[in-house]
């Protein structure tokens, strides 16, 4: 997504609403796909001299993938960006000392700045609802949907300890 900048450049203190949106972002994150789709941005680029500060919103629909039953769902996402940009040929590298992004000619591509606040909302580990009851691990039947015969799984006494633990750590998720 451009922001066009050369108008903001003219004078300090310009500055100006954008929106934009982007149909599809693809993200692999630990392995698993992310589709960001229904991006929706909006924000304001400002001429803050010798550079332009933007500040933007995003919202989004993400479609993942349950890291339990492996069903497809989608949950509304929202982040938000800030970020310094200094122009190619003006770069003064003690600015470079503070945070700041480079941009080249009259465009400003905010596409990286808005995946990278994306990724941030995405759960570590998704799943679906959080009483999700994942597949069997003996047939691999769905449990939200179906029902098998495996019962329940029959327990080494000496790893009862392990199950306790296991238990535990899930109630923190
Ligand atoms: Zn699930
Ligand atoms: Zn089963």
């Amino acid at each position: 997504m451009l922001i066009e900048v050369a108008d903001l450049r003219r004078q300090t203190g310009n500055e100006k609403e954008f929106t934009g949106k982007i149909a599809r972002i693809e993200i692999e994150l630990q392995g698993a796909l992310a589709v960001l789709s229904e991006v929706a941005v909006k924000g304001l680029a400002k001429n803050v001299g010798g550079k332009i500060y933007i500040k933007g919103n995003v919202v989004a629909d993400a479609n993942l993938n349950c890291s339990r039953c492996l069903e497809p769902f989608v949950i509304p996402v929202e982040s938000s960006f800030e970020d310094a940009y200094f122009a190619q040929r003006t770069v003064d590298y003690r600015d470079l000392e503070e945070t700041g992004r480079i941009y080249k000619g009259d465009q400003i591509d905010l596409e990286d700045v808005i995946i990278e606040s994306l990724i941030l909302t995405l759960p570590m580990k998704a799943i679906c609802h959080q009483d999700c009851k994942g597949l069997c691990p003996s047939c691999g039947c769905n449990l939200n949907t179906g029902h098998c015969s495996c019962g329940p799984q029959t327990i080494d006494p000496r790893l009862t300890i392990l199950e306790e633990y296991n238990k535990h750590i899930k109630t923190r998720e």
